[in-house]
């Protein structure tokens, strides 16, 4: 199987379920848990493209919570580090 990213081939899992890509990171499905075309058809009917969509919002909720989960340390990080920045400047400045 090759990653669905770079097409690298797959050999190391990370877990019973997905691959992890040794070039690009990216985790994926090992095919034989692929849901079959009409169960993918009738899973993906459970909801509406809709953002205030809640079904949507919750077939969507492992990519999004993972974003934002990330993006939420680096805006933590970047404050802190600005933060601690102006201190320095501030302190600076009173000489
Ligand atoms: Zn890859």
């Amino acid at each position: 199987m090759k990653c669905t990213l770079c097409d690298t081939n797959l050999l190391v899992m990370a877990d019973e379920y997905y691959f992890i890509c040794s070039t690009c990171g990216a985790y994926v499905k090992d095919e034989k848990y692929y849901l079959e075309r009409k169960e993918e058809k009738e899973r993906y009917k459970e909801h509406d493209n809709n953002v205030h969509d809640e079904r949507y919002q919750d077939f969507t909720s492992p990519i999004t919570d993972a974003i934002l989960e990330t993006h939420s340390k680096i805006i933590a990080a970047i404050t802190f580090s600005v933060a601690k920045c102006l201190s320095i400047f501030m302190s600076q400045s009173k000489r």
